[in-house]
């Protein structure tokens, strides 16, 4: 039989990285099974699901690329099909009406649990069981006529003809009472997955106090949508060696449920930030240097083309997030880049550095050619006829001509600045800070 899995979230403006790994997880296993991965929209409570929050949905889904096989379904178009399956419940006493709490607002509809244990094969966790002593009668039908959550996602997974159920292990209550309705409806009963939970270092369930914990925190921020695939698949299952970077072909041909954790996944930004790293360093140059130029485009920074490709090879292989691209870049495109106040007071501020600087302008001026490897040359040999150390002499250049002590290497940098940028930004900086 063709798997058939699902994603079922209730849209509500954003989508937590916890309901996205679901839908991953979802979309791996019915790739690898080579099944079928569906979407259906639980869009009953029609305050917070606005066309905006599934286009929220939709966006974050597309950016990761999260085909889907069918149409969505949408739950609020079936409200008729779930109200005709509990007025079937009624009819064959599995559920009776019930005036709760007395209020004479009106009766809603109860479903009768069968009163015998309930257990089942997680196909993560185990064997999982209830005792009927447990277990109460619940509403499927409110007083208002609106059918409930658990009546609404059973009917709704049996339409789709969903076989693998996976989702977080917050539903597994709600699966007890879901697989008595199945079986009271003679449904057969899907497989049934449950995730752990994705916590903080604390082990609390992960949220936006902790961090960024929505999908389009991480697209707003510089990450690449496949990076956090990545990341997000191994946030608790492994493909049973030690691989991390992963193309999307390798992880639907080693993802199976047996090799999901069945413990809580702790979210590691750190991970997630190299992570993203490496695939910054495997795009293609072309996709690398048109994302570069638009972050320089949305700085506000009109860059000269070949001049930015230089300069965009220099920090490529720094590079962890889009985001980093304009504070790495910036002196690069103006003259009014920003200084590091301690790296001044600690490395420029001091005796002899004016004469220092003074000395390698005219070195600068005195080349014949000015590039990487007349730069090179001509500083060596003045660190050694100089018997100065080497970071006494490149700290102030650095700092003078980018106002900050890390970046690219000297050499390379000082070429794609140039030697008129670079002498007036050493005489500026003697002006500024040395007189
Ligand atoms: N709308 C529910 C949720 O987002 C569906 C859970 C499920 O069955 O996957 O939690």
């Amino acid at each position: 039989m063709k798997t058939r899995t699902r994603f079922a979230p209730s849209p509500t403006g954003n989508v937590h990285i916890g309901n996205m790994r679901a839908a991953i997880y979802n979309w791996l296993f019915a790739r690898h099974t080579g099944g079928d991965f569906l979407l259906r929209v639980e869009d009953t409570d029609r305050e917070r699901s606005t066309p905006e929050a599934i286009q929220t949905l939709l966006d974050a889904m597309a950016w990761l690329k999260l085909d889907v096989d069918e149409e969505p379904l949408y739950q609020s178009s079936r409200m008729d099909a779930h109200l005709a399956a509990a007025e079937t419940l009624l009819s064959k006493g599995l559920a009776y009406k019930e005036d709760k709490g007395g209020t004479g607002q009106g009766e809603c509809v109860v479903f009768k649990m069968p009163g015998r244990d309930v257990s089942f094969d997680d196909g993560i966790k185990g064997t999982l069981s209830k005792k009927a002593e447990n277990m109460q009668d619940f509403v499927i039908v409110r007083s208002n006529g609106t059918p409930v959550f658990h009546l609404a996602n059973v009917l709704d997974d049996l339409e789709q003809g969903v076989t693998h159920v996976i989702r977080g292990d917050d539903h597994i209550e709600n699966t007890y009472r879901h697989i008595a309705l199945y079986e009271a409806l003679g449904a057969d009963v899907p497989i049934f997955a449950h995730l752990p939970m994705i916590v903080n270092a604390q082990g609390k369930p992960y949220s936006k106090r902790d961090g960024d914990a929505f999908v389009g925190d991480f697209r707003d921020k510089g990450f690449l949508g496949d990076a956090l695939f990545n990341y997000l698949a191994l946030l608790g299952w492994s493909p049973g060696d030690d691989r991390e970077v992963m193309t999307r072909a390798e992880m639907i041909e080693a993802f199976t449920l047996e090799r999901c954790q069945s413990s809580a996944a702790q979210v590691d930004p750190r991970k997630l930030t190299w992570m993203n790293g490496e695939y910054m360093l495997k795009l293609p140059l072309d996709e690398f240097e048109a994302m570069a130029f638009e972050a320089l485009d949305q700085a506000g920074i009109d860059a000269e083309p070949e001049y930015a490709e230089r300069v965009f090879g220099l920090i490529r292989e720094r590079v962890k997030t889009v985001a980093d691209i304009v504070p790495m870049t910036g002196y690069f495109f103006t003259e009014d880049f920003a200084f590091d106040e301690k790296a001044v007071r600690k490395k420029l501020q001091k005796d002899g550095v004016a004469d220092l600087l003074k000395k390698l302008k005219d070195l600068f001026l005195s080349l014949e050619t000015f590039d990487e490897a007349s730069t090179d040359q001509a500083l060596h040999a003045f660190i050694e006829e100089s018997g100065l150390g080497f970071g006494a002499v490149m700290a102030p250049i650095r700092i003078a001509v980018c106002g900050v002590q890390s970046g690219p290497e000297m050499f390379p940098m000082l070429a794609t600045l140039g030697r008129a940028r670079v002498v007036e930004r050493i005489d500026r900086a003697i002006e500024r800070f040395l007189k």
